[in-house]
Order: structure tokens, then sequence, then C-alpha cells
């Protein structure tokens, strides 16, 4: 199965651990716009940590808040459940899976309580275990609403990866359901928690290099090496391609740079040359420009045919270029002035941190329901222009 991560290097010892920052400032100190218009209204939290299991305690988790994951494929086995191992704020707790095999495995390996494991359909009792205080949703694209609005049901908070949904629709309904339950829905948006992206948020944002100009920006990864029986390629339970798979971290990337969402956006589908991939309703590549009110404008493309891995920006008086921008590993970067100096930091460990963190303290997320509903409106304007030869579509 194809991960985000085209360089993937599997020994994370190598990370800073003792990287930290501040919640709604950047490692460098400077606050940040990440989104405009996001605040939620849910108020309160799930409010069942006074109820703390003895394994929790004895397992000296007391002061964690418990995460279970839900769906236990590619992204959750090799990167959440060990990220969950080096977290502070939070711990793996439970599981939510169809396959007993996995559970058995999950339960062996990470010490997890026969009672904090659930499948589908059990799923709705997790509301009863006061060991599990967030629920993070690793499913199919498709899947993302009804097992965030169920979670939310249940009274725990949210991380649901991206895309936080396949429609603005049902983006809408999983942030209504959690501010109706009172929980906080945060989406797995790591790039927000690692420090290439933060300067390049920096540079564009605190006009570093003077006004931006333009922004470039492409993520691809071939998907035609392997099988073509996979839910990513099934437009039923993907809701596209790359666009939604890959293409979304261009999106989140202009808006970042820019501390703004687009205005307008043109898009075209590129030209299938692999039908036996893409003959399912998901496009095989695409290229968009996402407009901004103050005349800069984002180049985008996104494709499953072949590797791509780039931010950019060039301003009055300088750029910035940082590739590969979006895998998990591997950053680098360099700006007109010399090379970007970052560590490379475990970033879904300071990702579930801080956002455990959030939720412990009542906040929001610095990358909360309302920048996946905002980024779903994005990614169907793209869609609609797309499909109509390239009319330009203006975002409300
Ligand atoms: P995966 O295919 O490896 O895992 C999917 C899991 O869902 C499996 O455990 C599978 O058994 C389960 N599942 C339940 N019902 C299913 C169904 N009907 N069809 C297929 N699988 C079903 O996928 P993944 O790579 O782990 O991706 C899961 C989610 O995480 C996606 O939304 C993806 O976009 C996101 N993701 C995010 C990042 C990131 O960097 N933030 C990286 C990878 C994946």
């Amino acid at each position: 199965m194809k991960t985000n991560n085209p360089n993937p290097i599997p020994n994370r010892r190598k990370f800073l651990k003792g990287f930290s920052f501040a919640l709604g400032s950047t490692a460098l100190g400077l606050p940040l716009l990440s989104l405009n218009s996001c605040q939620a209204g849910g108020s309160s939290g799930a409010g069942n940590e006074e109820q703390v299991s003895q394994e929790k305690q004895n397992k000296g988790n007391s002061n964690k808040m418990g995460i279970a994951l839900v769906g236990l494929g590619n992204y959750s086995t090799e990167q959440l459940a060990p990220a969950l191992q080096e977290t502070e704020n939070c711990y793996l707790a439970g599981i939510v899976t169809g396959t007993p095999s996995k559970a058995e495995e999950w339960k062996n390996k990470y010490n997890i309580p026969e009672k904090n494991i659930y499948n589908y359909e059990n799923f709705d009792q997790i509301a009863d275990n006061p060991d599990i205080d967030i629920v993070y949703v690793v499913l199919p694209n498709s899947m993302h609403a009804e097992y965030t609005i169920r979670a939310a049901k249940a009274k725990k908070h949210v991380i649901c990866e991206k895309p936080m949904a396949t429609s603005v629709a049902d983006a809408q309904r999983m942030i209504e359901a959690c501010n109706q339950n009172n929980v906080k829905l945060a989406i797995g948006y790591r790039l927000h928690y690692e420090p290439f992206n933060k300067r390049v948020m920096e540079l564009g944002q605190q006009q570093v290099f003077g006004k931006v100009q333009s922004v470039e920006a492409a993520n691809s990864q071939d998907m035609t090496k392997d099988s073509p029986d996979v839910w990513r390629l099934d437009k039923e339970l993907s809701g596209g391609g790359p666009l939604m798979d890959v293409g979304i971290y261009c999106v989140q990337g202009a808006c970042y740079t820019l501390g703004k969402a687009p205005v307008a956006v043109t898009a075209q589908f590129g030209e299938i040359t692999n039908p036996e991939y893409f003959n399912n309703g998901v496009e095989q590549s695409i290229s968009w420009k996402m407009e901004f009110d103050n005349g800069v404008a984002a180049e985008c493309t996104s494709s499953y045919a072949r590797e791509a891995n780039l931010l950019a920006g060039k301003a009055e008086n300088g750029w910035w270029r940082v590739s590969p921008a979006y895998a998990y590993e591997g950053k680098e970067g360099e700006t007109s002035e010399g090379e970007m100096d970052y560590e490379n930091v475990y970033e879904q460990v300071h990702q579930m941190d801080g956002q455990a963190q959030s939720f412990r303290n009542n906040q929001e997320s610095i990358v909360p329901g309302e920048m996946g509903l905002r980024d779903m409106k994005i990614l169907e304007a793209i869609y609609e222009s797309a499909r109509n030869n390239g009319k330009r579509v203006e975002i409300s």
C-alpha cells in the first residue's frame, strides 16, 4: 500500500525528541494565521477525565489522554502507533478494527486491555469507556464522516485524517455533530507541527521577504507500480484521486503560505495514460490555480503517475523552496538567503501531543474541523472547474 511518504527512513531515533512548540505560535516564536475564520462553536470537553481506570494508572498514563485508533491500516501501523509510544500528552489506549487477528496482534504488541478493543459494530459502546478520551479516525476517506459522527455522539474528542471527508456536506455534518456533543474536532494536518512548513508560514504570512508574489506546489505519488485494487483508486471510498489524497497538501501549503483561503480556482484534469488504474472515476493527474484576494496565484499539480514533492514561494525581495515538503521525513529547504537549517522532527508525535493538549485545555486545535471544511470547499471547487473545462469557480 502506498503511503504519503516517498522517502521513508525507518530509524526515528535521529529526530529531535525535545522539540517544543506553543499552541497558536510557531517554533520560532511568531504568531501565525493558520486559517481564517475557523473557530469552532463547541465549548466544553468530553468530561470523563475524572474516571481514570486502574490499567491507565498502572501504566503511568493517568495524566495522559487516551487515544483509540480507528482503522489499523498502513498509517496507523507505521506512523501513529509508534508515535504514540513517544507522546507526552496522550497514549495508545484502544483500537477499533474489523480484523480479529489484528486486534490480537496489537493487544499483545501494545499491551492494550481487551476492554479497550472494539470492532466497527460495537464501536458505539466506546461511550462507556473512560480510558478513551480521543477517537482518531484513520479509515478510507468516505468513512471519515460516519466514524467522526459516531465518536462525537459517544462524547469523545475526534482527530480525523485528511481529507476530512469526501464532500462539503459531510464535513459540515461532522462539525455540527462535534459541536452538538460538546467535543472538539481536529484534522490530522501534521505539517503544522514541523519546522520547515512552519518557517514557510512565517516567510509568507510575516512577509519576511516582502509581499508574496507567487506560490508553487506539487505533490505526486506514483500509484502505478502497485496493484490497482486499492481503495485510493475507488472513487466511492476515496472521493477522488491524487487531489484528495496528496494534492490536498498543496492546497494547505498555498493557504498557510498566505494565511488565507483562495477566492477562486481554475483546474484541468491531465490525460489518462494508465487506464487500468484510472477507470473508476478517479483522476490520474490534475493541475490547478488558486487565486487569492491580494492578487497572488498558487500554481499546483498532483498526480498518481509520477513523483513530486514541492512547496515554493516567491516574494518581492526573496524566495523559498522546500522539497520534499510533505514527506514524513527527509525534508530539505532553502531560501534566497541560504539553506533552511532545521531538524526533521517526529511530526505525528508533535501533532497528537498538540491536539491532545488543546482538547484538554478546552481550546480549538490549530488545525480544527473548520480548516478541514475550508479545504473541502476548495477541493470541490477544483473538481468543479476541472469537470467544466477550466471554468473559473469562485469560493464563497
Ligand atoms: P490503509 O488502506 O493502509 O488502511 C485503511 C484501513 O481501513 C485498513 O485497516 C482497512 O482494514 C480499514 N478499512 C475499513 N473498512 C474498509 C473498506 N471498506 N475498504 C478499505 N479499507 C477499510 O490506508 P491508510 O494509508 O492508513 O489511510 C487511512 C487514512 O489516513 C486515509 O484517510 C488517508 O488519507 C490518511 N493518511 C494520512 C496520512 C498523513 O500523513 N496525514 C498518511 C497516510 C494516510
